[in-house]
């Protein structure tokens, strides 16, 4: 698990709702890589459960990953 920038809403007004921070588990970062349409911008850094304890894109729980 990684904290990642995903592409949020590029409508809204706050660069946190177009830009939002969340975790990602290793096998979406891996699945997405080479994908054009990668809903994931950049990796941050290490998984940080300020943002939950859930894959943002599979909702895998940290403790399953
Ligand atoms: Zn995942």
């Amino acid at each position: 698990m990684q904290l990642c920038t995903l592409w949020g809403d590029m409508s809204a007004d706050r660069a946190s709702d177009q830009y939002p921070q969340a975790n990602v588990c290793d096998e979406c970062i891996k699945h997405h890589a080479d994908s054009e349409d990668s809903p994931i911008v950049a990796v941050n850094g290490s998984y940080d459960s300020s943002y939950g304890e859930e894959c943002a894109l599979c909702e895998i729980h940290i403790s399953e990953e």
